[in-house]
């Protein structure tokens, strides 16, 4: 099997170290770079399976980086994971919206950070749900929106068209996160003014109506919504 490729784009030496010598320990291929132009060349000539990504870098910062990774398409469908120091949730917010696929928050343990990526190179590229009639089955529930139908433990659900687009989404990409906004374009899309573009609100009724369920959907604090990902270690 070939060895999976992650470029870790770190200034402060004492992470870098630590975290290169993990992920080689796991059986990675692993380049770094120390700040975000090096980062970008590296990741421009390297094409690597994975980013790991410092947000707080000198010169290009790692927000200004991922912008960049994500409109150069040969680079965009490279998966991201975004570190970051406590209390930077909008910048979370903001790689997010750019395309970024995770985050992980200084200081973290080896075990969270092999993790993480493991996770993300499973989970594989965002899939647009819109309008796609895709079953999606996670324990108990199963969400089948070609029948607009929802069932928990082989009972039904009555949800709102909304409900079942946004269960539906999350609901396929287990373990992701995605902010508000992003959930607004993907799921309400921007012809719907009569639906109430709180997201917060339709989050909160679905959680109702999933009953012993309910606990699937994750707040992630300052950032927004997650699907529990039962799989992750
Ligand atoms: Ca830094």
């Amino acid at each position: 099997m070939k060895r999976e490729h992650i470029v870790v784009i770190e200034d402060e030496p004492d992470i870098l170290e630590v975290v290169q010598y993990n992920l080689t320990r796991e059986g990675y291929k692993v380049s770094t770079a120390k700040s975000g132009d090096e980062g970008l060349a590296r990741v421009r000539k390297e094409n690597p399976d994975l980013v790991l990504l410092d947000l707080m870098l000198p010169g290009i910062d790692g927000i200004e980086v991922c912008r960049r990774l994500q409109a150069d398409a040969v680079t965009a469908a490279i998966p991201v994971i975004m570190v970051t120091a406590k209390g930077e949730e909008s910048d979370v917010v903001t790689g997010l919206a750019l395309g970024a696929d995770d985050y992980i928050t200084k200081p973290f343990s080896p075990k969270e950070l092999v993790a993480r990526v493991k996770a993300v190179l499973r989970r594989g590229p965002l899939k647009d749900t819109r309008g796609a009639g895709e079953r999606v089955v996670r324990n108990g529930l199963v969400v089948d929106s070609a029948k607009h139908a929802a069932t928990i433990d082989g009972k039904s659900v009555t949800l709102t068209a909304t409900e079942m687009r946004l269960l539906h989404f999350l609901a396929a990409h287990p373990g992701r996160v995605f902010g508000r906004d992003q959930l607004l374009s993907r799921v309400i899309g921007e012809h719907a003014v009569v639906i109430d573009r709180n997201i917060d609100v339709h989050v909160g009724s679905l959680r109702k109506k999933l009953g012993p369920y309910r606990d699937l959907i994750e707040t992630v604090r300052g950032v927004g919504y997650r699907f529990a990902d039962e799989t992750a270690s």
